[in-house]
């Protein structure tokens, strides 16, 4: 059984179908791609899938054998789908560790145990025992990246939903966010993965899928996917 499957989502903005009909399935432990030119229905995707902050208007979602496509963003969390957005976000006035706590107690943990979990996830990114005390707003872009992606890993996810996590960044940055990624997939963690650099989405994802207009373009093996001639042209008017 996948662990997430979409079946026929769609949602819509007034008259224009940011996420239409879509279907698809992620196996776990996978990292399966999501690519499109901008305005292609990526982030809207994600939202529809989290319930952050709203469900879609049509089709059926499951996730680890559960409906989820009616229920309110922190049940969905709580399931074990965290996600992170596009536009790097923190609480700037709580500190590195509040807000790798608030991504631990939001995923329903316990005092004891979501500040065990907030302390290894924020290490597991990157950060040393000196900058948990540091307020959230003076860290980098770069460092406000781990950190959101430290908060959602503090929730001990099933499934990581990333929405263009190398966006903003330098080349070296880039790489080492790709390393990043590479070893939350080894912790056991399902990654569905939105980018618009296809070259990002090449060495890391097993599946590909590409949005266009908010439909599928094409879906599977991600050098077939590249090379088909629809994504292509889609990519070049983009
Ligand atoms: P992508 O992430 O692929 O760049 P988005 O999902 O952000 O694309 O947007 C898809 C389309 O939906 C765009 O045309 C965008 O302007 C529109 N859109 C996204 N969110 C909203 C919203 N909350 N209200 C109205 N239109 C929206
Ligand atoms: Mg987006």
């Amino acid at each position: 059984m996948a662990l997430l499957e979409l079946d026929g989502v769609s949602k819509a903005f007034g008259s224009l179908k940011a996420v239409d009909n879509v279907s698809f399935k992620v196996e776990a432990g996978e990292i399966f791609g999501i690519a499109g030119p901008n305005g292609s229905g990526k982030s809207t995707l994600f939202n529809t899938i989290t319930g952050i902050p709203f469900g879609p208007d049509r089709g059926t979602i499951r996730f680890d054998g559960v409906e989820i496509q009616k229920l309110r963003g922190h049940r969905i969390a709580r399931l074990g789908l965290a996600r992170t957005f596009q536009r790097e976000t923190a609480f700037d006035g709580l500190t590195v560790f509040e807000n790798a706590l608030m991504g631990s107690a939001f995923g329903g943990q316990q005092t004891v145990e979501a500040a065990a979990s907030a302390a290894e996830a924020l290490e597991f990114v990157g950060f040393s025992a000196q900058d948990f005390g540091r307020p959230a707003g003076e860290l980098s872009v770069f460092q406000r990246k781990c950190l959101m992606l430290a908060t959602a890993i503090a929730m001990k996810p099933k499934m990581l939903l990333l929405d263009e996590p190398a966006s903003s960044l330098t080349k070296p940055e880039i790489d080492s966010s790709i390393e990043l990624i590479r070893r939350t997939a080894a912790r056991g963690i399902t990654i569905l993965l939105i980018e618009h650099v296809l070259t990002l989405l090449m060495s890391l994802s097993q599946h590909l899928l590409v949005l266009n207009e908010g439909s599928v373009l094409a879906l599977g093996d991600p050098r077939t996917v590249v090379a088909d001639q629809r994504v292509v042209e889609a990519y070049l008017g983009s």
